[in-house]
């Protein structure tokens, strides 16, 4: 079922919101969901903002980890300041800080961009031998040929890296440059060799082009959750691929001082291209 689900900020919107799509429960007004996990769609993509108000500079946290918590248990974003990459894995949010290192995300920080759903595995997979992120990408996209490439895919890939080239950056202070200016001078790169953990992978149709990033984006944290960051490269060894095939896309738009101001009219593809993969 296609839902496009346009919703305004307000956080007590947040529940409104997911209830308001055609399968869900019925709505209680203004009463807390004591269970907002159980009651939440299993197979819809929330998302925070626009992508496309982040690489313009609009860094404010409009949802705070515990918020995001109730809306998936896995997927990708940032932090306010894009202070580190987000990744959510199993109920839990880390940050992948500008060394590379990796901490759990206080519950009261908040986040201007992230992408999350509530990880159900629709088929699971062995992949071996594919020693680049475009071979990874070229691989997946079969799949999505043979799924349908108009819906979205949360993906993780769990299992050996011969090497794993990721990025994070340092914490921005206001006023806040472009995300393409910030990262400039601000991106850290570096490569874990050798290690075990989990790609997070997220897929997004191409209607999605001035909403987010078309296609797929990684993050990756290590078994032990002592490194990680956005995926730049990498070179699996034998890993498990498992998808979630998720046909709902509920989207917040953010109540920050900047959001209202934002030209989003403009095609920042080649912004986005740039910030995404270093190309
Ligand atoms: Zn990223």
């Amino acid at each position: 079922m296609k839902k496009l689900l346009l919703c305004t900020a307000m956080l007590l919107a947040l529940s409104g919101c997911a209830a308001s799509a055609p399968e869900a429960q019925p709505e209680v007004k203004n009463e807390p969901q004591p269970q907002a996990a159980a009651s939440a769609d299993k197979e819809t993509i929330f998302q925070v903002s626009l992508l496309q108000g982040l690489t313009l500079g609009d860094y404010y946290g409009s949802v705070s980890v515990k918020e995001l918590k109730e809306k998936g248990d896995t997927g990708i974003g940032t932090f306010e300041g894009v202070n580190g990459e987000l990744i959510m894995l199993d109920g839990e949010v880390y940050r992948a800080k500008s060394d590379g290192s990796v901490e759990v995300a206080p519950d009261d920080e908040t986040i201007p961009f992230s992408n999350v759903t509530f990880f159900d595995a629709d088929t699971t997979e062995e992949i071996s031998g594919i020693s680049n992120i475009n071979d990874l990408k070229e691989y997946l996209n079969g799949k999505v040929e043979e799924f349908g490439k108009n819906r979205f895919y949360m993906i993780r890939i769990d299992g050996s890296f011969k090497k794993v080239s990721a990025r994070s950056e340092l914490k921005q202070e206001e006023p806040y440059k472009t995300l393409a200016d910030a990262l400039s001078t601000d991106q850290r790169e570096f490569d874990f060799d050798e290690t075990t953990g989990t790609v997070v992978g997220l897929y997004c149709p191409e209607y999605m082009n001035d909403l987010n990033a078309v296609g797929w984006h990684f993050h990756f944290v290590s078994e032990d959750k002592q490194n990680g960051g956005h995926v730049l490269d990498l070179d699996i060894d034998n890993a498990e691929l498992k998808w979630d095939n998720t046909d709902g896309f509920n989207m917040l738009l953010p109540e920050t001082k900047m959001f209202p101001e934002l030209d989003l009219t403009q095609d920042q593809s080649a912004d986005i291209k740039k910030v995404e993969t270093n190309e």
